[in-house]
């Protein structure tokens, strides 16, 4: 028998895409929960107050609203629990992760022997994924012409794509998806908490999923936010959902959401944590005192300072979500963009590579919102660079970011 030495885990530097640096008030939330069980009264009010203020977060009146226990895949297999097999489904894809929707966009609207022929890669004759190459942006006019075009049931697309950090035209898919009749699913997992948006604006858009650990601040493997319009809710009852575990309506009653209106409390579904209940609630508490538009606004600024930090190291960048920088290394370290993320995640700056090609970096700043923060940043990213054999000058650069900070400061 073997018994390991206690598992040992550094604290470092988030700086990539997600998972974030988990707010302090958040991580003491998820230490002090009491050992209590799924139908302890405290966890059920903590529930049924989390769905009240994700209500308010997500900016919605979709009574099925709630949290996934899991992550950001957790709530996007709940969201499209309702797409059957044989269903006609129109995906756009421009990056890794809705790359990956549409796989699992595939899988489930495969026929049985669809999925037979190629179960980890099927190809069904119903689903159309609609191809942008990364670095670009979904637009307003291929949305038109692939819904015009196919008019499917089904219409998905991120809101914002981590992989290559663009942000897609929501509001066209969403007049789109109304104009064709298709039931709009959108992953918003990057984008829920730190863009400042109001689902309620997109009627076109039937179901929305997103993520506990980019900009909701909370901890993976806690909740997942995901909510359904009435509309989905009645598709789903009309077809049937394929999952136990992840039926919207069944989830949705452990936090009291009983036949389409909420009860004082919930009923079993499964078994949910003390632990996950409280930093889940605490999180919400803490976008709602900021106010999701202010803290929207305050990524809005600190990207544009570090974006400008690292355009100055000679960097091109080619992203535009305002929680995450994905660039180009300049000319002499081109291709070593791999080589140099490694470096720095060995030192526990924890930067990101693209996951799929082309290999870029990418630098996320999901709640550092300070100039201590940015500028540490900047500063490790640089020195890295340095010892890659960029000639950059360091103390230049602090200035850099310093005077952009005054400059801000002065304005106000
Ligand atoms: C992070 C991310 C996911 C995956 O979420 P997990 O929390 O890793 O399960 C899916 N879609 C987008 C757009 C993401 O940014």
């Amino acid at each position: 028998m073997t018994i390991f030495p206690q598992l040992e885990i550094p604290n470092t530097l988030a700086a990539g895409p997600g998972p974030g640096n988990t707010d302090p008030r958040v991580l003491a939330r998820f230490a002090a929960a009491g050992v209590a069980d799924h139908m302890q009264p405290d966890v059920l009010r903590g529930m049924v107050e989390a769905k009240i203020m994700l209500r308010e977060v997500m900016g919605t009146k979709n009574v099925h609203t709630f949290g996934v226990a899991g992550t950001g895949w957790s709530g996007l297999d709940c969201m499209m629990a309702a797409v059957q097999p044989g269903d006609s489904v129109v995906a756009f894809a421009n990056g890794t992760f809705s790359g990956i929707d549409a796989l699992t966009l595939r899988m489930k609207a495969a026929t049985a022997e669809e999925l037979a022929a190629n179960p980890m890669d099927p190809k069904p004759a119903s689903v159309t994924v609609v191809e942008v190459p990364h670095g670009q942006s979904v637009t307003g006019a291929a949305i038109e012409k692939a819904l015009a075009e196919h008019k499917p049931k089904w219409a998905f697309m991120a809101h914002w794509e981590t992989g290559s950090g663009r942000i897609n035209d929501i509001a066209a898919f969403s007049e789109a998806c109304e104009r064709h009749g298709c039931l709009g699913l959108v992953d918003a997992v990057s984008s829920l908490g730190v863009a400042d948006f109001r689902i309620d604006d997109y009627p076109g858009v039937a179901a929305w999923a997103s993520c506990p650990q980019k900009g909701i601040c909370c901890l993976p493997l806690t909740y997942a936010p995901v909510s359904f319009t009435d509309r989905y809710i009645e598709v789903l009852k009309t077809s049937g959902a394929r999952s136990l575990v992840h039926h919207p309506i069944l989830e949705a009653r452990h936090w009291g959401i009983l036949d389409g209106k909420d009860a004082e409390k919930g009923t079993y579904h499964r078994t949910h944590s003390a632990y996950a209940v409280a930093a889940f609630h605490e999180s919400l508490r803490l976008a709602l005192e900021e106010t999701v538009a202010t803290r929207a606004a305050r990524y809005t600024f600190h990207e544009s300072i570090l974006r400008k930090a690292v355009e100055a190291m000679g960097c091109e960048v080619t992203s535009n979500m305002t929680s995450l920088i994905v660039l180009n290394l300049p000319g002499d370290l081109a291709g070593k963009e791999m080589e140099l993320v490694q470096m720095c995640r060995a030192e526990g700056f924890a930067i990101w590579p693209t996951l799929s090609a082309p290999v870029q970096v990418r630098i996320g700043i999901l709640n550092q919102l300070t100039e201590e923060a940015i500028e540490e940043i900047a500063t490790r990213f640089a020195d890295a660079m340095v010892r890659m054999g960029a000639d950059i000058d360091t103390g230049a650069l602090r200035t850099l970011v310093q005077e952009s900070y005054a400059a801000s400061m002065a304005a106000e």
